[in-house]
């Protein structure tokens, strides 16, 4: 893994020194399944059962960048699938809090019992629920940084309005990922980069 972290700061993907330190502490083997541990450090997402993905580093990298987690945030991860990025913003916010939303309810299972390989759990630093995050969470709301990990087809109007101001929205449109600013309640900073791949987010209705 070392040496695929040190590619992606090569490359410039990675840049912020504390998201860097947590890819290096929080292990991607640990958040895999048991016949693909060999294949945890390669650049590419891997099957995680019922025709999901843990994500590619690169994407994970590339999107963390955009979102800027900070120690005491209040992140809200949606489709949280294996775990791993649910653990990673965990070390970052350090004292605050992550909500993961899985709806698969298999993989709410599988992502718990991987982060709970790190004390975030008994810690309170994460909690899962599972169930549609299209919605958000309300009742967690509002949140410094919400980060999604499959692609709408446009930005639902939710999670716009469950941002705090100077709060930031990653997430994927289709192919492109976007970064959101919220910078009054109506006014938004939007920024596209296009050339990504990624499994749909599911509408439950
Ligand atoms: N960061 C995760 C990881 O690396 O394991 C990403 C997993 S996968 C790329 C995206 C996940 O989003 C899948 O587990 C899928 O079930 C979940 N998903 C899709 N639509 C969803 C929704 N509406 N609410 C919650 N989860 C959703």
């Amino acid at each position: 893994m070392e040496t695929l972290i040190n590619h992606l700061i090569q490359q410039g993907y990675l840049k912020t020194p504390l998201i860097i330190e947590a890819f290096r502490k929080i292990k991607r083997e640990d958040f895999v399944l048991e016949d693909l541990k060999d294949e945890a450090a390669l650049n590419v997402p891997l099957p995680i059962g019922w025709g999901q993905t843990i994500s590619q580093p690169l994407t994970v990298a590339f999107m963390l960048e955009l979102l800027q987690p900070e120690p005491g945030d209040k992140i809200l991860d949606i489709g949280s699938g294996s775990g791993w990025q649910t653990a990673i913003l965990a070390y970052i916010v350090n004292k605050g809090k992550v909500f993961g939303i899985e709806r698969i309810p298999q993989l709410f299972k599988f992502g718990k019992s991987n982060v709970n390989k790190y004390s975030f759990i008994e810690k309170k630093i994460v909690s899962f629920i599972c169930g549609d995050g299209s919605k958000g969470l309300k009742e967690e709301a509002p949140f410094d940084k919400i980060i999604v990990a499959a692609a709408a087809e446009k930005i639902p109007e939710t999670w716009k309005e469950q941002l705090r101001i100077g709060g930031r929205l990653v997430m994927p449109i289709q192919s492109s990922i976007w970064l959101l600013i919220k910078k009054s309640p109506t006014d938004f900073v939007e920024q596209e980069f296009p050339g990504f791949a990624f499994v749909p987010l599911i509408n439950d209705g």
